[in-house]
This record gives structure tokens, sequence and C-alpha cells, in this order.
């Protein structure tokens, strides 16, 4: 059965602690989601195969499948957004859920609300994309320093004919920084053009994403931080 034409969303949350999976369901349900409720990986697995979810939520460890499983698997087939719930995450264990699609990432204990409003701007950003979905289709492939990037594949080719897949924030990141080389561009700038929340005095996301593009890019461009400010694109001095 799929879910379409109705006025709610449906999100499926998957959490093998009893108490904060069903403390999130009641508060989904009050604010208007309909909630998919899960605690074992493997089971989460049969509801979105069946019943595709328009937003899903992991918690990392997990009985059978596991959140970072899961969300490959999620990824590899639909477009939801993905927030990672987990207490004590590593930094590693963020960096790779974002590569992997995740969107977003709450560590427990989190405020229901804050997770509540999460969810509302990554979908108000989906509503926002696929309403200028015209434009961004429309993004041409830039050049920068003999490296091919394009905006439809979220690729960028290098000099050696080398094809490097990104995922579509780091893509948007890189093509924006391109788009203004050797110019500083502001954190907040860049938060606002390509993220889906303004929070970023505490968020780290963006950082995460540098640094994963940073291993994706080749050597022959860089991506400075200036500390307090944003972050610079040129070519390697
Ligand atoms: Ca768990």
């Amino acid at each position: 059965m799929s879910l379409q034409n109705k006025d709610y969303e449906s999100v499926l949350v998957v959490e093998d602690d009893a108490t904060i999976l069903s403390m999130i369901g009641t508060y989904l349900s009050r604010e208007g989601f309909l909630p998919l409720l899960c605690d074992n990986g493997r089971k989460a697995k049969d509801i979105f195969l069946h019943n595709p979810p328009d937003i899903i939520i992991l918690d990392i460890g997990l009985p059978e499948v596991d959140g970072m499983t899961l969300t490959k698997l999620f990824r590899s087939k639909s477009q939801a957004p993905i927030i990672i719930i987990s207490a004590r995450p590593t930094e590693d264990d963020k960096v790779y859920a974002l590569e992997i699609g995740a969107d977003d990432y709450l560590v427990k204990p989190f405020s229901l609300r804050e997770l509540v409003a999460r969810i509302r701007t990554i979908m108000k950003r989906r509503t926002l994309i696929i309403s200028e979905s015209e434009t961004i289709n429309h993004r041409k492939n830039i050049t920068y320093q003999g490296i091919v990037l394009n905006p439809n594949l979220y690729t960028i080719v290098s000099k050696n004919q080398e094809t490097q897949r990104l995922t579509k924030s780091e893509f948007d990141i890189l093509y924006f920084l391109c788009l203004h080389p050797d110019q500083v561009v502001e954190r907040d700038t860049l938060m606002r053009e390509i993220m889906w929340y303004g929070n970023y005095l505490y968020d780290r996301t963006i950082d995460t994403h540098i640094k994963n593009l940073r291993k994706k890019i080749p050597s022959s461009i860089v991506i400075q931080t200036i500390r307090w400010v944003g972050y610079i694109i040129s070519k390697h001095a």
C-alpha cells in the first residue's frame, strides 16, 4: 500500500527503547504526523518496503539490523529525510551517518519539540526544493581548476577523468564554493544557501560535510577553514 494523496506525513520511527519509542510516537501523533513505530531493524525493513514512509527516524543500536545498515538501504531506495538519534555518538559515527545519506543527527537525550522542529525544517526545505526544482534542474555543469561539477549526477570529474560521486549536501556546498572561488564564504551564508536550518552556532553538521568533502576532492583544490568566519576554496598553492 502506498500512502499518497494524504494530508499527513508518515514517520517511521525505529528505536528499541520502548519508553523513548512510545514518547516519540505520542508526540508525533499529537503534532499531526502518522507514526509507524518499530523496535527492531529487520521489522523496520518490512515496514519500509510495504509502506514507504515520508520521514525516517533511526536509532543506531538496534536488534537484528543496525541503524547504519538501515540508513544505507533506505537511502538507496528513497529520498525520504533520515534523522539519526543516538546516545554518545563518536565524531566518526556522525561523519559516517551523513556520508551514507542521513540528513540530520540528534544526540539523546533531545527534546521532542526539537525533533519535530528539525522534521518540519527538513520537510519545508524539501517542498522548496520541489517547487524550485525547475531552477535546480537547470543548474549547469561548472568547471573549477579543471574539475567538472555535474549538478544532475552530484559528481565531480577530475582532470584525469576520475569520477567521484558526492552526497547531495556535499555537492551543494562544493558547487556554491566553486561559484565563489577565492572569496571567503561566510558559514551562515553557506548554511542558509545549502543547509536546512540556521542553528549554525552549535550545529556541527556543515563542518562534518566539509571534512568529508576534503577527502573526496582532488588535491589540486583546497577548502580552507577561516576560523570563526567561514570557508574559502582555492587552487592548491
Ligand atoms: Ca538502541
